[in-house]
C-alpha cells in the first residue's frame, strides 16, 4: 500500500522536512539555510537558533505544499547524525513531537544513508559506487554484505571544508564552493599544489595550508580556486577510479552538496569512461541536505521494520555509516 512519510533534517547548517510518499515520490522538500557571518564557519548553537526558529514554518510548509492531510502520515523519520550535536537534538525534539501527537512511528535515520539513498532514487542508480562529497563527509562508498562500506576516505579534512575554509579565508562567507567554482571557472593557470593520495584515502590540510598561503602571497583568487579544485577533484577521482576497478561495478554515483560542481562531475566522467561505466549525478535541489533523503530513507526503513520508541529515541554526533544495517538492500 502507497503511504506517506515526514522527514526531518537538521545535521548541520539545514533545517529541511520532507513528505515522500512509499513509492518514491517526493511531495514537498522545504528548507531554512543557516548562513554564517562572512569569514566563519557554522557555529552549532547559533545554527541550532536558526533551526528552532524556522521548525515551525518549514514543517507547515513541508505539510502544506505536499497536500497531504496529517491523518496520512504513517510514519515521522528523523536525521538521527552524525551531525552537530545542537542541530540534531532540534529536529529530533521537532520529530519525536510530531510522531508522538499523530500517534505514528518514530524512524531513525543516518544522514549519510540518506544521502545514498535518495541518490539512488533519483539517479536509478542501482549498484553505484557512490562518491559522497559534502560539508561532513569525503567518502567512496559501495554496497556489500548488507552494509554501504567505505573504500576510501578523507584523513582529515572534508572536501566540503576545504572549500570553505579556504573561501572564509578570501574572507567569503559559507558555504562557498559555488564562488569558488565561478572563480575556477575564470583561470586556467595551475599554481603547484600539494598532492595527498595515501592507498584509498585522501588528505587535504597541506592542501588546505598551501592555498592559503599562496593567497597571502599575492596570487589571484581565481588562479588558486583553479588550482585547488584541480587538485582535490584529482585527489577523489583518483581513489574513486580504484574502487571502480576493484569492484568492477558499473555505475558512479556522485552525491552530497559538492556534487553540484561541474568540474568534479566532467572529471569523473572521463575517469568512468575509461571503465565503461556510467556517472550519475544527483539533481542540484537535492545534493544538498535536505528533508527528502531522511523522508524517502525512513520510508525504507520503515519497510523494513525499522522505529525507535519516542521515550528511547536520541541522537549520535557520530555514526559512521558502515555500522549500520541495509535490509532494505539485502
Ligand atoms: P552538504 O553538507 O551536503 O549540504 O554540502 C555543503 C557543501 O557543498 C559546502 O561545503 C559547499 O561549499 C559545497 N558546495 C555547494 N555547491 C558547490 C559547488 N558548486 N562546487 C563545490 N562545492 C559546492
Ligand atoms: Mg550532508
Amino acid at each position: 500500500m502507497n503511504r506517506l512519510v515526514l522527514g526531518v533534517e537538521s545535521t548541520a547548517h539545514t533545517f529541511s522536512a520532507s513528505v515522500v510518499s512509499t513509492d518514491g515520490k517526493i511531495l514537498s522538500n522545504a528548507k531554512s539555510v543557516y548562513k554564517a557571518p562572512e569569514g566563519s564557519g557554522i557555529h552549532p548553537f547559533e545554527a541550532s537558533q536558526n533551526h528552532l526558529a524556522a521548525a515551525p514554518s518549514v514543517l507547515e510548509e513541508a505539510i502544506r505544499s505536499s497536500g497531504a492531510g496529517l491523518g496520512e502520515i504513517s510514519a515521522v523519520a528523523y536525521a538521527m547524525g552524525p551531525g552537530l550535536g545542537p542541530c540534531l537534538r532540534v529536529g529530533a525534539v521537532a520529530a519525536r513531537t510530531l510522531a508522538a501527537s499523530l500517534g505514528v512511528p518514530l524512524v531513525p535515520v543516518n544522514h549519510a544513508v540518506g544521502h545514498i539513498e535518495l541518490g539512488c532514487l533519483l539517479t536509478g542508480a542501482r549498484d553505484p559506487v557512490v562518491l559522497l562529497v559534502s560539508g561532513g563527509h569525503t567518502m567512496i562508498i559501495a554496497f556489500s554484505g548488507g552494509r554501504w562500506r567505505i573504500l576510501g576516505e578523507s584523513l582529515d579534512l572534508t572536501l566540503g571544508q576545504l572549500l570553505d575554509q579556504f573561501g572564509r579565508h578570501h574572507g567569503l562567507a559559507s558555504p562557498c564552493g559555488r564562488a569558488i567554482e565561478e572563480a575556477a571557472s575564470r583561470s586556467s593557470s595551475y599554481l603547484r599544489l600539494p598532492y595527498s593520495v595515501k592507498g584509498n584515502d585522501v588528505s587535504f590540510s597541506g592542501l588546505l595550508t598551501a592555498s592559503k598561503t599562496l593567497l597571502d602571497r599575492g596570487a589571484s583568487f581565481e588562479d588558486v580556486s583553479y588550482s585547488l579544485q584541480e587538485t582535490s577533484f584529482s585527489m577523489v577521482t583518483e581513489v574513486t577510479e580504484r574502487a571502480l576497478a576493484f569492484t568492477e561495478k558499473k555505475e558512479v554515483m556522485i552525491v552530497g552538496g559538492v556534487a553540484a560542481n561541474r568540474r568534479l562531475s566532467q572529471m569523473m566522467s572521463a575517469m568512468a569512461g575509461r571503465h565503461s561505466a556510467r556517472v550519475l549525478a544527483v539533481p542540484l535541489e537535492y545534493s544538498g541536505d535536505c528533508g527528502a533523503q531522511i523522508a524517502w530513507t525512513g520510508a525504507l526503513a520503515h519497510g523494513c521494520g525499522i522505529q525507535v520508541p519516542v521515550v528511547e529515541s536520541s541522537v549520535r554526533q557520530s555514526w559512521r555509516l558502515d555500522v549500520v544495517d541495509i535490509p532494505w538492500r539485502s
